[in-house]
């Protein structure tokens, strides 16, 4: 019969063993992840709860009970009859045992099981595991009447490191062997990532709560108040002790700073280790067995990293580890007769061995099998969107303010939705964090703002003054339109053009600053429509062959014969294209050649397009290459640099060759020239194709020392099935000319190269014609702009006189007319001689304006087209004229004073409605507005087209072609 003092110290010690509840619960909670710190918290508490409850239905008959064979406890009787008065200091002290082993567990397990597979492993633990180990261990364990068959052999755990600590441990074990480790703890090539705790400090009054429970663990073990109570808690303090300053300095030593982990899980081995002997030790032997602990305990923590294997807060290594080490370090250490087992070194020895290779069986086998059997029905591991948003959260929803701090910043990365604000709870650090994050967001916000009204109004800007430069620029280029189709002598055409031409590049740069806030708000769009393309590369040679003549440069074009001339493309992308690559040629070529060689092949419906741009310019190095075609990048940036660009054009063109769905390359050498290429696919355009025309008979001489203009000619020409001659000087074309009949060429047309002619264009002329006779026609190919008129130099009459680089479609139609052949312009009824274009429209066309010079450019392209115009200054003014008299087409402007080009739409439309004869008037926009959506805002106010200014005699043709059907004219 104990005494009261004794029962009180039991008491005593049940109270200090439940702190090791809460000691667990602050450890694990502190050492895992703050998004599943809840979980582990409830876990904890949960096993606590179950455990006892259990322990008192059944487990504590079953460790205790009347044996059978050694191997479990209790009869029928004592298991279904309630525990005696003597039972239930004793019940308590070994429940909270139980608790303890079944809590161990969680600590490994953490942060990747779900509950209810945890709620298994605490059952299987508190009615099977604990129990019927503690029964082969403690069943009248201390007294002759041994009953536990490891008992009645003389094993010895005194106070629980195996059959509490071990047990816990290899539960775990096989738990987190089945549960596999968490994501991202470790590497494919084997390595690990740490993955760190949540609250060090909490943890660590986890440990000293451990600590303090200890003393309960130990000092109960000893039954009573004895007067070893205070060896056991000396012993116990000495091994928590020796534990730690051994992890402390391994650790230090190792790692090179104190590991807070390791050093808590240093003091935890000590006190693991000491638990089994501490009765029967000296304070010396305490503080070796607990010193060796942390080590053996470090050790297996490497171990199970080095297999993979993921224990989050070291319970393996500190609880199964140690603990072995403490059961075996009994025989080593104790005195025999302290033991009282009668048994010898070696024996006792055996017994420990063997006692703790029965625990690691027994608690890992059978948590193993159950576990594996379990798992392949209910899985044990939580689903991954759960561990990735962590256990708090997923399976209490309990988040805390981190989580909630990091939730909406992941949030706002997924959505790019940069209003939403994070809760702000301001007694916390999050709270603080959050505070300021909000804060910096509300300025970047502001910054945001600020920055689009800048970039809105940039475009704003942009779009306004292309409006208002491209208002004069119809007058300019409209009027010198009309003026190159008028009777002008030659002089005064060349004049025109160049200012044509001039407005032409000023036009240029408008839109190539427009397409620059294009590209930079991804805006750039394709307008795609049936294009000469033989024509328009000839035609952009010839607009930037003054600038090369200039310089000395020889520009060259050559458009393969073997390519048809009519494509469906964007023009105005092509052009620019072209232009900026050959302009870029000249600008950094200071002599030699520039040549833009355009070839491909066809298929049946679209032709692979090359155009190669090459000059023997300056060249550009590797290095530059690879950025040049970047927004602002020059190959030679220095203060030095000698030519002017802005380092926008080559950036603006690979945009525009990417929309097209083509690439763009470049090969350079320094010092050498480069060679800029563009591939594109561009589909056939069949429709109003003429024949080529056929030079079959006609034979043609030319005299030029130019060799590559002569490969060039004599390709054009025998494509054509024409003769041709070709001699460099005009001696040898007189010498050709006066052979015998057999060998002279006879030719109809002589082709003379001023650039080349040694005396002089006119001088070759007349001494070649001396001997040709008056039958024969000369054409003169020349760099120079001002072409000698005719009329003023009939000494020395020319039949054509084709600008440099040599125009090809031009010296083909001058060919055909010397041919006496008819021949069209590809599609367009003009007149081949003078280039001039002759529509006969016969259409009914208002105009509606604000602007009167613009009326009056409309007014007389209309009119040159054989159109009737009338013309209204307003939208108002239109409206009413619509209303009194039928047009075939309305161009309208769209801004303008008193009712703007869209409200009279809308009325013109409103009329017809009402009007219910289902007559519909053609609207089209004639305005300088050519941002994108310009045209959709002008088609959504009713308008059925959408012409740009300035306009040109093409551009309208194309448009009054379209709609002549329409109106019925
Ligand atoms: P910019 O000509 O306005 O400077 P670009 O974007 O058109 O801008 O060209 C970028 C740079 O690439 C040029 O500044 C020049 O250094 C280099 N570059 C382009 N074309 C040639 C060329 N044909 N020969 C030599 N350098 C060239």
């Amino acid at each position: 019969m104990q005494s009261n003092i004794d029962q009180l110290w039991l008491i005593f010690c049940i109270g200090l063993v439940f702190l090791m509840q809460p000691g667990f619960l602050a450890f694990e909670s502190g050492l895992t992840r703050a998004k599943n710190s809840v979980n582990v918290a409830i876990k904890n508490l949960t096993d606590f709860s179950i455990s006892f409850a259990l322990f008192w239905l059944v487990g504590y008959t079953l460790m205790f009970g009347t044996t059978n064979a050694g191997l479990i406890g209790g009869t029928l009787a004592e298991l279904f009859s309630p525990l005696s008065d003597e039972q239930l200091i004793s019940f308590m002290f070994q429940a909270m045992f139980c608790g303890t082993a079944a809590t161990i567990v969680s600590g490994a397990v953490a942060e990747r099981m779900n509950f209810r597979g945890y709620i298994i492993v605490t059952i299987v633990i508190s009615i099977a595991i604990y129990p019927v180990f503690g029964h082969w261990v403690w069943n009248g364990a201390g007294s002759d009447g041994a009953q536990g068959w490891l008992a009645e052999r003389g094993f010895i755990d005194f106070a629980g490191t195996t059959v509490v600590h071990g047990t816990g441990a290899w539960v775990a074990l096989a738990a987190i062997i089945i549960l596999g480790p968490r994501l991202g703890r470790f590497n494919k090539d084997g390595t690990h990532n740490p993955i760190s705790g949540n609250n060090l400090p909490l943890s660590m009054v986890g440990v000293l709560l451990l600590w303090i429970g200890w003393m309960g663990f130990n000092g109960g073990s000893a039954g009573g108040f004895t007067a070893d109570v205070p060896k056991i808690l000396l012993n116990t303090f000495l091994g928590g002790a020796a534990g730690f300053i051994t992890t402390l300095i391994v650790s230090w030593k190792i790692l090179k700073y104190p590991h807070g982990g390791v050093l808590m899980n240093g003091a935890l081995a000590g006190l693991v280790s000491v638990t089994a002997s501490c009765n029967v030790i000296s304070a010396g032997e305490a503080v070796i067995i607990g010193a060796i602990g942390g080590m053996v305990m470090l050790a297996v923590d490497r171990l199970l990293l080095r297999l993979g294997l993921d224990d989050v807060v070291g319970v393996v290594g500190a609880h199964g580890g140690a603990g072995i080490w403490g059961t075996i370090a009994v025989a080593l250490f104790a005195e025999s007769s302290a033991l009282q087992t009668g048994l010898a070194f070696e024996e006792q020895l055996l017994i420990q061995v063997v006692g703790v290779l029965v625990n690691f069986i027994w608690g890992f086998g059978v948590a193993y099998l159950i576990l594996r059997l379990i798992n392949g029905f209910l899985p044990l591991r939580i689903a991954f969107e759960d561990e990735v948003v962590g256990l708090n959260v997923a399976a209490h929803h309990a988040p805390n303010e981190i989580q909630s701090l990091v939730d909406v910043l992941d949030l706002q990365a997924r959505s790019k939705n940069f209003d939403l604000r994070v809760p702000v709870d301001p007694y916390t650090e999050a709270g603080q964090i959050s505070k300021r994050y909000n804060k910096i967001l509300d300025l970047l916000q502001e910054a945001l703002l600020t920055s689009d009204a800048a970039n809105k109004a940039k475009s704003e800007f942009l779009a306004n003054m292309s409006h208002e430069i491209r208002t004069p620029m119809n007058a300019i280029m409209g009027l010198s339109d009309l003026l190159k189709a008028s009777d002008l002598n030659a002089q005064d055409k060349n004049y025109v053009n160049l200012i044509n031409k001039s407005g032409g590049k000023l036009l240029t740069l408008v839109n190539g600053i427009l397409d620059l806030s294009r590209v930079e708000s991804g805006n750039l769009t394709l307008k795609l429509q049936a294009v000469n393309l033989h024509e328009l590369v000839d035609d952009i040679g010839q607009s930037l062959a003054y600038g090369a003549f200039k310089k000395g440069v020889l520009l060259r074009v050559r458009y393969a014969p073997t390519l048809p001339d009519w494509f469906v493309a964007d023009t105005a992308g092509i052009q620019k294209i072209l232009t900026n690559l050959l302009g870029n040629a000249i600008k950094f070529t200071s002599r030699g050649y520039v040549m833009i060689d355009v070839d491909g092949a066809v298929s049946e419906r679209v032709a692979s397009i090359t155009f190669r741009v090459r000059d023997s310019g300056i060249g550009i190095s590797k290095e530059a290459c690879a950025t040049i075609f970047d927004q602002f990048t020059q190959a030679d940036a220095s203060a030095t640099r000698q030519y002017e660009g802005t380092g926008l054009g080559l950036a603006i063109t690979k945009a525009q060759v990417e929309l097209m769905g083509g690439e763009i390359g470049v090969t350079s050498e320094v010092g050498v020239g480069s060679e800029f290429t563009v591939s594109l696919a561009l589909p056939l355009h069949q429709a109003d194709v003429l024949p080529p025309p056929d030079l079959s008979h006609f034979s043609v001489l030319s005299v030029s020392r130019d060799e590559v203009d002569q490969a060039n000619i004599r390709e054009l020409i025998e494509y054509h099935h024409a003769i041709y001659a070709g001699v460099d000087a005009s001696q040898n074309a007189i010498a050709q000319l006066c052979g015998s009949a057999g060998e002279r060429l006879n030719p109809n047309c002589i082709m003379i190269d001023a650039d080349t002619a040694d005396e002089g264009w006119e001088k070759a002329i007349a001494d070649i014609k001396h001997v040709a006779g008056a039958n024969v026609s000369f054409i003169v190919l020349s760099s120079d702009i001002h072409a000698p008129d005719f009329a003023d130099n009939s000494a020395c009459p020319y039949h054509a006189w084709i600008r440099k680089p040599l125009v090809s479609t031009l010296l083909l139609k001058a060919l055909s007319s010397l041919c006496q052949e008819a021949v069209g312009d590809n599609g367009h009824n003009s007149d081949s001689a003078t280039g001039k274009a002759v529509y006969d429209f016969n259409l009914d066309i208002l105009v509606v304006d604000d602007d009167k010079v613009n009326r009056i450019v409309a007014r007389s392209l209309l009119e040159k087209m054989g159109c009737r115009i009338d013309t209204a200054t307003n939208g108002k003014e239109a409206v009413q004229k619509v209303a009194e008299r039928k047009y075939d087409i309305i161009f309208m402007d769209c801004m303008m004073p008193e009712m703007s080009g869209y409200e009279a739409t809308g009325k013109i439309r409103e009329m017809e409605e009402g009007a219910g004869d289902g007559k519909h008037r053609t609207v089209i926009a004639m305005t300088a507005s050519s941002m994108v959506g310009d045209r959709a805002r002008c088609l959504a106010s009713g308008m059925d087209d959408f012409i740009a200014k300035p306009v040109s005699i093409n551009s309208l043709a194309e448009i009054l072609k379209q709609y002549q059907r329409c109106s019925g004219a």
